[in-house]
This record gives structure tokens, sequence and C-alpha cells, in this order.
């Protein structure tokens, strides 16, 4: 099946979907679409969150409501208010063309008053959490005899999250014909036992690893210092200027805490978790929604009901103990065909939990180095050159203001000028990441990414450097080791032997760090001169490591005596 046209579903309904931008079935939308179409057997599909499943259950189901009839045809039920609101209103939408559909939404939290006088009009399709639908059920105010379809969404949520009793009541309480689906991202044993116990002989689909979610998600991790994991956050935030992304922590108290700490440093986040009111949760969800808020700090429960899909990250603050979890909090980016990372900051005993997780993720989750303050820095100068680049400028608001402005600014010459505007905003990041530690630990497992490799795999020796600067131009050993400091943000390289000549140099350097120093001197001047700096074709290691930068200077003071021989 390539497109919905070819699923036979009412071209109102089509005409709808595609008004919201959908093109083609997603694949949970192409298996489950043409089967709820044509069979009237119960069904397991086993997707993600983000992959479709609404359109894969909504739009069969809406294909086969009869308008005519006020009666309640169709339920659903989610774990969350905020999830049933989501569903409830992407129906609405698939629904935009049809005449006479009316859906009801019943959740726990609000006045059940309201809720109620949305069912005594009459409604085809109800979509509520199952505590509050079993009451309304009780209460005889939502009548379920004649229901055809009944949906439960995200199943294993639910029963996570202690709605046990009441899903065996709503199903004990449902009549036996109608066609019930069961949708779970995973099939733990309670959801086998409901499935065997609520449905007759049922089919079993799943999306596997083709689910949009998963493939589009970049899986990765920072190991630190335990008691780094808050500077390395920040680090991260900060090395992605334009992040929009979900920070979570395990407990309320991590979740406050972070938060709190991250408005005091500026960020624009906030904190969800369960300490906080509804009306609070919805008021920060709503923020975050439309992008008022950057980053949000949550816990997996608080987060449950946030539907948003446009992620750039998802960062685990603590790896969560169950892998399912990880999978779950990951599978919040890299929807609807965008692509995502999820990060995790983890410490040196965390490590076997990561591969617990990559075990049952199905993919290396690799290391990435925690950025030097010079890479940071780097990233949001560019990030404020182009947003100053891109930014309109009204011609008519701004002229009066102009000719006072420019006699202000006539003693700086154009450089001058651009150094001024861009430091009035960049000072802030140049003092605070002035003399950054590195805080990558670097006794780690095998799984790192080629850079980390590297890094480790250079332990033993140096890597030779050849520069296109020498003493014409004034380079002295003290002032080459103040530029490796100076373009890496780093102070702590090991320098080794260190070669003056008239005009190019070579300089030794602890091997670990070949691709800081590469990138570093990467389209950089000095006196006038665009700098070079390439790892030497001779290249040279000495065995040992020496043990710190005096020591190396020492040596290039030596240097002198036998430079020419090094040539020879
Ligand atoms: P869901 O899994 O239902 O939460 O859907 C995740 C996101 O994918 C929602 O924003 C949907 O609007 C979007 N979506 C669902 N089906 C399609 C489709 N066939 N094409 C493009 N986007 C879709």
């Amino acid at each position: 099946m390539q497109t919905f046209e070819e699923t036979g579903i009412n071209p109102q309904i089509i005409k709808a979907v595609s008004e919201l931008g959908f093109e083609k079935p997603t694949p949970i939308q192409e298996l489950t679409i043409p089967y709820l179409l044509e069979k009237k057997k119960d069904l397991v599909a086993l997707a993600q969150t983000g992959t479709g499943k609404t359109a894969a259950f909504g739009l069969p189901i809406l294909n086969q409501i009869n308008p005519e009839s006020g009666k309640t045809q169709a339920l659903i039920l989610s774990p969350t208010r905020e999830l049933c609101v989501q569903i409830s209103n992407d129906i609405k939408n698939y629904s935009k063309y049809l005449k006479n559909i009316r859906i009801a939404t019943i959740y726990g939290g609000a006045s059940a008053e309201k809720q109620i006088a949305e069912l005594n009009k009459g409604c085809q399709i109800a979509v509520g959490t199952p505590g509050r639908v079993l009451d309304l059920i009780k209460r005889k105010k939502l009548k379920i005899n004649n229901i055809d379809f009944l949906v439960l969404d995200e199943a294993d949520e639910m029963l996570d999250m202690g709605f046990k009793d009441e899903l065996d009541a709503v199903l004990a309480s449902a009549p036996e014909e109608k066609q019930t689906l069961l949708f779970s991202a995973t099939m733990p044993p309670e959801i086998s036992k409901i499935a065997r116990k609520y449905m007759r002989d049922f089919d079993e689909i799943s999306a596997g690893e083709k689910n949009t979610g998963a493939e589009n998600v970049n899986h990765q991790y920072y190991l630190s210092k335990a008691k780094d994991r808050f500077k390395v956050l920040k680090r991260i935030l900060d090395s992605h200027p334009d992040i929009y992304g979900i920070v979570f922590c395990r407990t309320r108290r991590d979740t406050k805490e972070v938060a709190d700490r991250l408005i005091e440093n500026g960020y624009n986040a906030e904190a969800l978790h369960g300490d906080l009111s509804q009306a609070q949760r919805d008021f920060v969800m709503n923020r975050f929604r439309r992008k008022h808020l950057q980053i949000l700090v949550a816990t997996d429960v608080a987060a449950r009901g946030l539907d948003v899909n446009d992620l750039t990250h998802v960062i685990n603050y603590n790896i969560p103990e169950d892998p399912k979890t990880y999978i779950h909090r990951s599978g919040r980016t890299g929807r609807a065909g965008k692509s995502g990372t999820s990060i995790s900051l983890i410490h040196s005993r965390e490590l076997s939990g990561l591969k617990n997780i990559e075990k049952k993720l199905g993919k290396k989750i690799k290391r990435k180095a925690v950025p030097s303050g010079r890479e940071i820095c780097e990233k949001q100068l560019f990030s404020l050159i182009d947003k100053i680049e891109k930014t309109e400028v009204d011609e008519a608001q701004i002229e009066p203001f102009m000719p006072i402005i420019y006699k202000k600014l006539s003693w700086l010459n154009r450089e001058d000028l651009i150094k001024h505007f861009v430091s009035a905003e960049f000072n802030r990041f140049l003092s605070y990441y002035k003399d950054a530690p590195d805080l990558n630990i670097y006794e780690e497992p095998d799984n790192t990414d080629k850079q980390s490799k590297k890094r480790r795999g250079k332990e033993s020796g140096f890597t030779r450097f050849f520069i296109n600067i020498g003493s014409k131009k004034k380079l002295s050993p003290a002032k080459l080791i103040g530029l490796i400091n100076d373009f890496t943000g780093m102070r702590d390289i090991d320098v080794g032997k260190i070669d003056i000549m008239k005009t190019f140099a070579f300089f030794e350097v602890d091997g670990r760090y070949e691709d800081d120093i590469l990138r570093a001197f990467k389209g950089v001047k000095y006196k006038g001169i665009n700098v070079s700096a390439e790892i030497s074709k001779e290249k040279k290691k000495t065995g040992k490591r020496t043990s710190g930068r005096k020591k190396s200077k020492r040596k290039s003071g030596r240097k002198k005596r036998n430079q020419n021989n090094n040539f020879a």
C-alpha cells in the first residue's frame, strides 16, 4: 500500500489528513488500516509513540462510524489526560470534513460536570483515562453497551500507572461483540495476560524496527565524573544553542534542582514534576509546546502526557534503570520523519547499565567527547553571527535613531565595531569558558566514538605537528605554547619537543589531543598569515610522555642546540 487513496478510506478523511501534511501511510498505518477496514478480529499492535498510531486506529474507525446515530460506537482508553486531549484533537482534525461526528474527552483531574454535559449531547467516539471512564460508566453517564471498537492505547503505560483494576473493570463491562485493539510499545507479561483474558482470537502485528521514531534517533553518551554531571549538561546545552528538548531526571528533587540551577544560570528552562498542580503543569507544558520554553526538565511520569513532535534532543541526566524507560524517552525525539538525538550523561559505574540499554535497543550508543570551552565558544559565536546576519532590519522604524548612533560610534572602524557588537553578547561565554578544564574521563570501554578511541590509542606517546610559521614571525616556544592554549581553549595538553625554523616549526603534543589540535588550528590567523598545522609526515613519537608543560618548555629551550639535527 503506497497511498491513503488505495486503502479505500473516505476521500473527505483523506482530504483532511493531506491538509495535515500526511503524504503516505507510516509503517504501522500500512499494517493496521487495511486490517481494520477488512477484518473484525481483535488486534494487538506493537508500536512506539510517535509512529503515527493515532491515525493507524483513528482513520479506519472514523471510516466505519455511523454519523446518523448518536450512540457511542468507539471507546479509546489512554493513560493520561494530555494524551486523551491529543488523541481527541487528532481525531477531530481527521474528521474535519465529516458531518455530525462528535467526540467526547473524559479524564480525571478536571470537573466531571462539563464532561457529562458533553456526553449528554451524544458522542460517537469517547476518549478517556481509565479511572474517569469507569467512574462515568458506573454513574451511567457513559454507555458503552453499543461500542463496535475498544482501543487500549499505550496499554503498557496504563498498567505502569496503576490502572490495572480500572482497565479490568471497563473491559469486563464492555459488550462481547466488538473489536478490541491493543496498542503497546512493549509486550510485558501483564499485557499478554490482558490480551488473553479480554481479547478473542486476536492477531498480532508489529511495525518492528521500521518505526520512524527509532530509526531517526542518534544515541550518544558523555562520560565524566559524577560530580561534573551538571557542568557537562551545561556544555551540551551551550554547544547546541538552538536546542529544544527534555532533560529527564529520576526524581522530583533532581528535577527541581537541575531546573533551578539551569534557570539561575540563565537558561530558558522549567521543571515539570508531580509536585506541581494540574494547572501549573498545563501552564509549563503549554509554554513548552509553543516553544516559549527551550528546555523542559522532567520526570518520566510527568512528561508522559506531553506530545511534542519536533524535539531536537532528549537528555538523560541519569540513565534510567529500566531500558524500556530509555527507549520511551528517546522515542520522544526523531518523530514524524525528523531526526533527533538522545544523550545520556554517565559516570564510570553506569557503563554496565548503558550496555544493558544497548542490548535492548539493538543499537550502539556512541561515546562523544565533552566539548571543550573553545569548541563551545566557536559554536556560540557562529550562532550569534548567523542570528545577526538573518535579523530583519525595519528600516523605517530604525532610521530616525541612526544618525545619533552613527555619530556615537564614528570613532570605531568596521573591524572594531564588529568586535564590540559580538563581545557585548559574547563576553559572558568567553569569561565562563576561559581556562575551562577537560571534563572527559578516559578510562572507558570499547564502545567509544572514533575521537575518544584515538585519544586512548595515543596515550602512549606524542604526535608531531608541522606548522607554517617560524622565527621570522617571532614565534618562540613560549609563544607557540600560548597559541596551543588559546586556540584549543585547553590548558592541560602536554607539549613535547618544539623545533622552530625560520618560516616553519614542528611541535609535539600528547597524542590523545591530535584531533583537538587539528581542529583548533583550522582557519586561524597569526600575525596576518593563515596558520595551518598538520601532522608531520615524518611523524615521530617519543616513547614516553613528559610529565608536564614546564618540563616541555625546558626541553624546548634545550632545543636550539640540536634543532638542525632534527631536520637533517
Ligand atoms: P502519533 O504516533 O499518532 O502520536 O503520531 C506522531 C506524529 O506523526 C503526529 O504529529 C502525527 O500528526 C504525525 N503523523 C501521523 N501519521 C502521519 C503520516 N502518515 N504522515 C506524516 N505524519 C504523520
